[in-house]
């Protein structure tokens, strides 16, 4: 039996600001996260401001392109010379807002690895998806899109974030059994390509993740550690969630 390390996450979105990145460092560069691998994904202008030493930044999305005629976007090479070891993809927020399909965030997973980016990839269903009782055949088409880009081989550096829609933001945390549910289906889905990518592969949860729910969610034994949007603005309530992962 493999031992994953646990992760957590935290998805600053866009928020924050310089004198957050400068104070955030210094307390928590002050812990040492030794069993639990942490991570902040602040605004890409942010990053080179961070000085990381007990902990990884990444970006909050990369572009499925190396270099070109695509105003705004950032590329893997971009964020890696930013300090970047992480980047999410995927999130729900790119793929309503910016009508990002389950085949561009699989392309946009492919060229974060092609950059030695870790990429945490998003997947989770909305309300009305949940209600209609189709959450697997949800999240297994967004899973099964990455497969049809990545080899096992290659899905085996990645992290997958499960994150209902419907728990982000909202403060409505999915309860531990509804997320160790999905997260169960997400590990079945894995173990299908190869027993050692279900054991391998880290799964995070995230929707409205608190230092007060964070321990209880956790404890299932398919959730390896959470992607934090609001909580992970505040340094002290980002550190208590990344000590309960521990
Ligand atoms: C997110 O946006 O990835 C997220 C989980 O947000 P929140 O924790 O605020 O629900």
């Amino acid at each position: 039996m493999i031992k994953r390390t646990p992760m957590v996450a935290g998805n600053w979105k866009m928020n924050g600001s310089r004198s957050l990145v400068e104070s955030f460092s210094d307390t928590l560069n002050t812990h040492s996260f030794k069993e639990v691998d942490v991570v902040v994904c602040p605004p890409s202008g942010y990053l080179s401001f961070f000085v990381a030493e007990t902990f990884d930044t990444g970006g909050q999305d990369l572009s499925a392109q190396d270099n070109g005629a695509h105003t705004g976007d950032m590329s893997g090479t971009m964020l890696t010379e930013l300090g970047a070891r992480y980047v999410i993809v995927g999130h729900s927020e790119r793929r309503e807002n910016h009508g990002e399909s389950n085949e561009l965030v699989a392309d946009k997973a492919l060229k974060a690895l092609d950059n030695k980016l870790v990429p945490i990839i998003c997947v989770g269903e909305s309300l009305s998806i949940r209600e209609q009782n189709k959450v697997n055949d949800f999240v297994g088409a967004q899973l099964a899109a990455v497969f049809d880009v990545l080899t096992t081989e290659q899905v085996s550096k990645c992290v997958i974030a499960y994150e209902p829609i419907w728990a982000i933001g909202t403060g409505k945390t999915a309860s531990p059994e509804q997320a160790q549910e999905v997260h169960a289906f997400i590990r079945e889905t894995l173990a299908g390509k190869e027993k050692s990518l279900a054991e391998k592969t880290r799964v995070l949860y995230g929707g409205s993740v608190k230092p007060d729910n964070a321990a209880q969610l956790f404890a299932q034994p398919d959730i390896d550690g959470g992607l934090i949007g609001g909580a992970s603005l505040k340094t002290e309530d980002f550190i208590a969630i990344c000590q309960a992962a521990i």
